[in-house]
């Protein structure tokens, strides 16, 4: 009996003292944002093998564990890891070696930037920049090429707009993909003046010059992944959505997360391509700790600012002119046949509200009730009232990019009308559908910057403070809504808020801290908000100070 009690005692001793030393790190001492169900604040966490073991006061957990790591927060706010729940991190990266030409204000300054750009490549190597937006410019059309001919006539140009949905290239660009004034296409468009082909390329057509382009090699890639880590982690990105990969790009991933190097997390919609069903589906979903693919990406339409969103009425600056759909409702209806059979997810981009009644009413064919296939719309940017209940009726899941509505106010209503205008960027109303709303970037078409997420979305104003009510106030989300949608609802939308999203025991040790609390702080304060530390799988991968 005596050995029993002395068995008994010493296995009360050693669970308790197991369980009180070991943890790798600390964090104490912070104003912890843990986002559970009830939007708890507490002040520590302790992590081990890259989990988090728990969560409370700083006495408790000093108390109860030992961590040769300790991170005094001093005060500052620490969240969950944010999740950019729509964004294109791979070409973001191989964006980073073309040149770039955000912020351009004039076609003039395109032109300069390229020349000094032109210096640094190749003789007769492609010549690629991102990123103009002629709304920024005084003349705000589309320009025509002549210039580009004259000053590169040896190297094939390709320049994208800020949206991807259009571009202008040069004529050796288009003798070289064979495109000429007769050429027709089903979602694209080839602008043509007396006879000739402009340059500008809308939709489709920016494909048919995409296709010759030479694919990034495996060290490229490389490259430009750890590049496009670096930048997202400094900015307290720990997941993000890479929206609409071919699997040889996966595979790319792949490598560089068997080197170790890759450590950002990913959930991969794969393109939608006969290559890539044919591979995932053999394959079957792949799911790690990092990776994440389960899901494909469609295109319905195309964007509002070249006019390619496919709208149910014509444009208001345009007459007769409606936009369109980048296939066929047959084709959607036939992948998504093909997505259901197989229990992937669907995520399909419609901007115009054409183009998202069209998606709404094929999701709703296969899914018919309300579900947890967490089918998503990528953007649903303008949605007819009649619409918002479909979203709700079959629970489809509506990704939306509060910085699009601050970057596009200044002529969202010219394209959409005084009334139509209503039912964009109605973040508000789509979340009242569900009760959850996953939230992203869409970067490189916007900046990679959680923060300007954050501020969007919740005072709906541009950096410079305008409009002084905000834009559309009734549809703007409130902080937590906002927190939320940057963590565990992008981690829903991903089927990953059991693992992620939020600070609770189990889960990833995943975190961003800032040195301003989000959930107090002024439009101006926010705006000067900073990351100090990004912490993924338990280790610091970005450090304010070290910079
Ligand atoms: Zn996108």
């Amino acid at each position: 009996m005596r050995n029993c009690i002395a068995i008994l005692f010493a296995a009360i001793f050693f669970t308790s003292c197991s369980s009180a030393d070991e943890a790798d790190m600390i964090l104490y001492n912070g104003k912890v944002y843990t986002v559970d169900s009830s939007f708890s604040i507490t002040e520590a966490i302790a992590v081990k093998d890259g989990k988090i073991v728990a969560a409370g006061t700083s006495e408790e957990l000093k108390k109860q564990f030992q961590a040769k790591e300790q991170i005094d927060l001093n005060g500052k706010f620490l969240f969950p890891g944010f999740i950019d729940a729509h964004a294109h991190f791979y070409r973001y990266g191989l964006g980073l070696r073309e040149c770039d030409l955000v912020g351009t204000a004039s076609w003039n300054e395109i032109l300069q930037r390229l020349d000094a750009y032109a210096k640094t490549i190749p003789a007769g190597e492609w010549i690629i920049g991102r990123g103009w937006d002629q709304n920024d410019w005084d003349v705000k059309e589309f320009p025509i090429n002549d210039s580009l001919n004259k000053r590169f006539p040896n190297n094939p140009v390709i320049l994208t707009r800020v949206d991807g949905h259009a571009a202008i290239v040069n004529d050796y660009a288009l003798q070289k993909a064979g495109v000429t004034a007769s050429t027709k296409l089903v979602g694209g468009d080839v602008f043509v003046q007396n006879g000739k082909p402009t340059g500008v390329l809308i939709d489709n057509a920016i494909d048919l010059i995409g296709k010759i382009i030479p694919n990034a090699n495996a060290a490229q890639a490389k490259e430009a992944l750890l590049k496009a880590q670096q930048n997202c982690f400094a900015a307290g990105l720990t997941t993000i959505d890479d929206c609409g990969l071919d699997f040889e790009q996966v595979e790319h991933i792949e490598q560089a997360y068997k080197s170790g190097e890759l450590k950002m997390r990913l959930y991969v919609m794969l393109s939608d391509a006969k290559k890539n069903y044919d591979y995932i589906f053999k394959r079957g979903m792949i799911k790690t700790e990092r990776l994440n693919v389960r899901s494909f990406k469609v295109y319905a339409d195309g964007a509002l600012g070249s006019r390619g969103a496919c709208l149910l009425q014509p444009y208001s600056d345009q007459k007769d002119h409606y936009g369109f759909l980048l296939r066929n409702p047959a084709h959607f209806d036939s992948v998504a046949a093909v997505i259901y059979q197989n229990k992937f997810q669907m995520c399909t981009h419609a901007i115009g509200d054409s183009g998202n009644r069209t998606i709404l009413n094929i999701y709703g064919k296969y899914l018919k009730e309300k579900n947890d296939l967490r089918w998503r719309i990528e953007h649903a940017q303008v949605v007819n009232t009649n619409d918002f209940n479909l979203f709700g009726m079959y629970s489809i899941v509506p990704s939306v990019q509060p910085t699009h509505a601050t970057s596009d106010m200044y002529w969202a209503e010219q394209r959409l009308g005084m009334e139509r205008v209503k039912g964009a960027y109605a973040f508000n109303d789509l979340l009242k559908q569900n009760g959850w709303i996953p939230l992203g970037t869409d970067f490189p078409v916007e900046d990679i910057d959680p923060l300007k997420t954050f501020y969007a979305a919740v005072f709906r104003k541009d950096a410079k403070g305008w409009p002084a009510q905000g834009y559309q106030m009734e549809n703007a989300l409130t902080r937590e809504a906002t927190i939320r949608g940057m963590t565990i609802w992008a981690a829903r939308s991903n089927f990953e808020e059991n693992e992620k999203g939020s600070i609770e025991k189990g889960k990833l040790a995943d975190f961003v801290l800032l040195d301003t609390d989000l959930m107090n702080a002024s439009f101006e304060q926010i705006l000067q908000a900073k990351v100090l530390k990004t912490i993924c799988g338990g280790e610091v991968v970005y450090d304010g100070r070290k910079k």
